[in-house]
């Protein structure tokens, strides 16, 4: 497999190509930034971290049967996965009150949830990623119906694995953000994309509520490359 040129830069990771059209290497950088790139920051072996526990989460995820990018991990940075083409839509799954729900309903943060919720979010920097609803995907085609189906379906079979996953390991999987993608195989094969990490995750300690995850960067709370640290303990990759 050799590595061929960058095809993309985002916030944090690249994607370089690869001499199989097919398949793309995802670089995980040290670069965070929060409130749609006002902060900004760099968090110490983060795209380390960030690789390794996506890579594991996404190989269970396959085990339990369902379809991702992932193809394999390479070293400490890089992952070799699927090409696909996104679908500009971010899927937020909710176990617990906490961000931008606490803020907008006026909610209390670690508040159950008596079932998981999910939420549909434009990918837009410009816009700053606004809430939209179902009938606004269809209506603008950002995805089909039988897409959108498929996706809340995936996203609900992924919470149960994810919930029991971090749960064996004391971690409560608060919420979290998934993207996915349409495979180049003519049939538009929808698959999971992107990153599952502490980056995208909000992940509470279940016996002190401690957050292991980005909201320590985007609050200030200190000690942050130890909480991503931690993550990769809990599941037993360090
Ligand atoms: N999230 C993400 N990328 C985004 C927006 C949200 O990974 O662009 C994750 C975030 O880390 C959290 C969950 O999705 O785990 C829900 O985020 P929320 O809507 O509460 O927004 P935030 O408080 O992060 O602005």
């Amino acid at each position: 497999m050799e590595k061929r040129e960058k095809l993309y830069e985002g916030k944090a990771k690249a994607i370089f190509a690869t001499d199989d059209p097919k398949l793309v290497i995802q670089y995980f950088k040290d670069d965070a930034t929060a409130f749609n790139g006002e902060k900004k920051g760099t968090i110490t072996d983060k795209g380390v971290v960030n690789n390794l526990v996506t890579s594991r989460l996404m190989g269970i995820l396959a085990a339990v049967g369902i379809p991702t990018h992932f193809v394999k991990r390479l070293n400490q940075r890089e992952q070799l996965i699927r090409k696909v083409e996104i679908v500009p839509v971010e899927v937020v799954i909710r176990n617990v009150v906490a961000g931008s729900l606490a803020k907008r309903l006026g909610r209390e943060e670690g508040e159950r949830l008596p079932r998981p919720v999910v939420e549909f979010y434009l990918k837009s920097d410009a816009l700053g990623d606004p809430l939209i609803t179902l009938d606004h995907i269809d209506v603008f085609g950002w995805a089909t119906d039988e897409e959108v189906e498929a996706i809340v379906e995936m996203s609900h079979r992924i919470n149960d694995a994810l919930v029991a996953i971090f749960a064996g390991v004391g971690i409560r999987l608060v919420d979290y953000k998934l993207e996915f993608g349409r495979l180049p195989d003519g049939h538009d094969t929808l698959v999971l994309a992107d990153e599952i990490s502490p980056d995208t995750c909000r992940l509470w300690d279940m016996e002190t509520n401690k957050k292991l995850d980005k909201d320590r960067f985007r609050r200030d709370l200190g000690g942050v490359e130890e909480a991503y640290h931690e993550i990769l303990h809990r599941l037993g990759l360090d």
